[in-house]
């Protein structure tokens, strides 16, 4: 689900903190992602056809030890990751997924018994659709990406830390995913 221009444009008027737009994007946008999947499952399991969402389901949660910030990004299931082996799209340097749509969004995935038809991956590579042109890097407020090696994951889970410390319940960043030309398509090479 991609994010809405307003979402968008929101998180680019100051580039040090998140803005109350990409907030709620992230997480009532996630709360309403995850009540989409599970309205999907039930509409499935309905129609006879086993289906789970791993990232609602607790035999796929990790060690999440806030205090651990390895422990974090251990996990059991990815997103990013099925959404690109179903051809979705390819990873950034941010690593990020870009989708035709752009990097800025949210993914969510269903495993069921129902055959779909499978569309057809557009992409070899996992980095296919990136440019490598760095302007993630350079709009990241915590100095967490470079091209030389990528994303660090602790730097910037410790500036999500801190976003949630000043906008709770609430926390996010996602410079990474505007004002970037990655935003909302692919970007030419
Ligand atoms: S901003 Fe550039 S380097 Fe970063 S993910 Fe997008 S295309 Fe790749
Ligand atoms: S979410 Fe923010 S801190 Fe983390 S890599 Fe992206 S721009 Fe940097």
């Amino acid at each position: 689900m991609p994010f809405s221009e307003e979402i968008k444009n929101g998180n680019k008027i100051d580039m040090s903190w998140p803005s109350e737009e990409w907030l709620h994007g992230r997480i009532e946008g996630q709360i309403l992602l995850n009540k989409l999947c599970l309205k999907l499952k039930s509409e499935l399991i309905n129609a006879g056809y086993n289906t789970v969402v791993p990232g609602l389901d607790e035999k796929f949660w990790s060690n999440n030890d806030s205090s651990n910030h390895v422990a974090k990004f251990t996990s059991n299931w990815s997103e990013r990751h099925a959404a690109f082996i179903c051809g979705l799209g390819t990873f950034g340097l941010s690593k990020g997924l870009i989708t035709q749509k752009g990097i800025a969004g949210r993914f969510g995935s269903i495993i069921t018994e129902l055959y779909l038809e499978p569309d057809k991956r557009g992409y070899e590579k996992i980095y296919e659709n990136c440019s490598m042109c760095g302007k993630c890097a350079e709009n990241c407020p915590a100095g967490a990406i470079s091209i030389e090696n990528g994303k660090d994951h602790i730097i910037c889970s410790r500036f999500i830390d801190k976003t949630a410390e000043i906008y709770t319940p609430r926390y996010g960043c996602g410079k990474c995913q505007v004002d970037v030309p990655c935003e909302s398509k692919i970007p030419r090479q």
